[in-house]
């Protein structure tokens, strides 16, 4: 397998122009910077390094595109079809696209290719769907008038977006972008353009017109600060950190006034009572906190369990961690892979290290990078601590990394009191087989998600976002086409 993966590796073509008016633009940037592979240091490309001009270039087309109604006032159904095509195109070149992501972020390809492709071909067809089923409303007026609540689209979208599930994450923004008839502008993670500017060919390829999806490379601070401060830009949908989410408010308070979506980081809880399937619980929250290399917005990274079953849960979720060690991400079969760079390895393990030095115990996992062979790559082993405190650093501060805390508490209330008590509120994870706490516990949580007896799962017509510091905005189902629509009233006297 892994032989395949790798031949297939050196055929790629690492192209990182910009995607402008339907075309690879020569970019003016002067420069650009190395993309290093996680999975084994290697440079696979040179980044354009985008620039706000490109970035003007790009909100200019995707504005004469909108103006010129060959999306926007095309029928919602052949919108529909465009989209249905563009997702039979990714699941088509799924391997291809899996791999370059494997190759740029360091996830396991059977993931990118099984999981992460899969998603972003449902996602697609799903909206693809929906276009012709999104009605509008005729409120009872008076007799001699009709009223009329239609929604429009909002015109240009810029879009900014992370690195962990790159096309994922790219994908719940197209989705309800497009199908309601706007133009886009997307500005990838520094770590994953070239997936996201092949995703934007696919679009071509499917019959979007030129001009309505357009790619950036860049970094954060040019290309993304460019859109979301442009004059021309209508909403900003943005996953992230909090802190550079909380950057585009003010880029939009000191520009336009233009509408953010934020959809931010999480510190969840898994809450395992004393009556639920314990092994389960602990096995099933582990997988939540290491899945993806823990570089997930809603990991499960804190378990807040009962204390007459906490041993139990432990020894379940350090045999999980046991299952998902790093091996490498193109053997076919890695339970896990690379976390993104060095400088979050670094920055992962100086978390660990600091949780120790505040008397959390180390259960699974060291505080040294895993090495599996080759000595280059930036693997971590799973770890779980023990005897993490609610008030530590490590239970209150989103590591992005596969590193679960485990705090104890002594009854329901505790355990809804230390699940609640961060500033997050992305997901939330409840174990218990009682279908009264099972409803009463739920209600409690703080979280824009809520998975009892499971984590992470759920599908498309299940909106995704958070509450207090998480972000606002939700992600998938048909609540979120709202995000890239206004509401028009329209007020027909009929003389009668
Ligand atoms: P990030 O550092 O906030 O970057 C996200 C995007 O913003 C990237 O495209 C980045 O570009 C850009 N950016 C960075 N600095 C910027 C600036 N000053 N102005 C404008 N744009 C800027 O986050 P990340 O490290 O890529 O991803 C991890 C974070 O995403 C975590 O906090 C995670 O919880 C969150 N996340 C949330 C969800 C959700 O649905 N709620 C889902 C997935 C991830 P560069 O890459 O060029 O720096
Ligand atoms: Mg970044």
């Amino acid at each position: 397998m892994r032989d395949t993966w790798q031949h297939a590796a050196g055929n790629l073509n690492w192209d990182t122009a910009p995607l402008v008016g339907g075309r690879r633009l020569l970019s003016d940037a002067p420069t650009g910077f190395d993309l290093v592979s996680p999975r084994d240091g290697s440079v696979l490309a040179v980044v354009a390094d985008g620039t706000a001009s490109d970035v003007d270039a790009a909100v200019r087309s995707a504005r004469a595109a909108f103006e010129s109604g060959a999306w926007s006032r095309r029928s919602a159904i052949e919108r529909g079809r465009v989209l249905i095509r563009f997702g039979d195109l990714v699941e088509q070149n799924a391997r291809e696209l899996a791999l370059r992501i494997s190759l740029e972020m360091g996830k396991p390809v059977q993931d990118a290719l099984g999981v992460e492709l899969r998603a972003v071909a449902q996602c697609l067809r799903w909206y693809g769907q929906l276009a012709d089923k999104l009605p509008g409303e005729a409120p009872e007026a008076t007799p001699d008038a009709l009223a009329l609540v239609t929604r429009e689209p909002a015109g240009v979208v810029g879009a900014v977006v992370p690195w962990n599930f790159p096309l994922t994450m790219t994908a719940w923004k197209l989705g309800p972008a497009l199908v309601a008839g706007n133009s886009v502008v997307l500005k990838p993670a520094e770590q994953t353009t070239v997936s996201a500017l092949r995703l934007g060919e696919l679009a071509l390829e499917a019959g979007l017109p030129a001009g309505v999806l357009n790619v950036i490379p860049g970094r954060g601070d040019t290309v993304g600060e460019a859109l979301g401060r442009h004059p021309d830009v209508d909403v900003l949908t943005f996953t992230g950190s909090v802190g550079v989410g909380r950057r585009f408010l003010v880029y939009s308070a000191e520009s336009n006034g233009k509408r953010v979506w934020p959809e931010l980081g999480g510190k969840s809880a898994s809450v395992i009572l004393s009556d639920a399937d314990v092994e389960a619980a602990g096995r099933s929250t582990a997988w939540g906190a290491f899945y993806n290399q823990g570089q997930m917005c809603s990991a499960s990274s804190r378990m807040v369990v009962l204390r007459d079953v906490h041993d139990r849960a432990v020894e379940a979720a350090v045999a999980q961690a046991a299952a998902m060690a790093p091996a490498d991400p193109l053997s076919g079969e890695a339970p896990s892979g690379a976390v993104v760079s060095e400088r979050q390895l670094e920055r992962i393990l100086g978390f660990v290290e600091r949780a120790l030095a505040d008397g959390a115990t180390l259960a699974a996992g060291s505080t040294s990078r895993h090495d599996i062979g080759t000595g280059r790559g930036s693997y971590i082993a799973p770890i779980v601590l023990t005897g993490v405190r609610p008030e530590m650093e490590i239970a209150q501060v989103e590591v992005f990394g596969p590193v679960l805390s485990v705090i104890a508490v002594d009854s329901v209330d505790e355990a809804v009191a230390v699940a609640n008590g961060t500033p997050f509120g992305l997901g939330a994870g409840l174990w218990t087989r009682d279908l009264s706490a099972a409803h009463l516990v739920s209600r409690r949580l703080r979280a824009g998600t809520v998975w009892v007896n499971c984590y992470e799962e759920g599908d498309m017509s299940m909106p995704f976002g958070g509450v207090g510091a998480s972000g606002y905005g939700r992600d998938k189902g048909a609540h979120a086409v709202d995000k890239y629509t206004d509401v028009k009233s329209t007020w027909i006297e009929l003389g009668a």
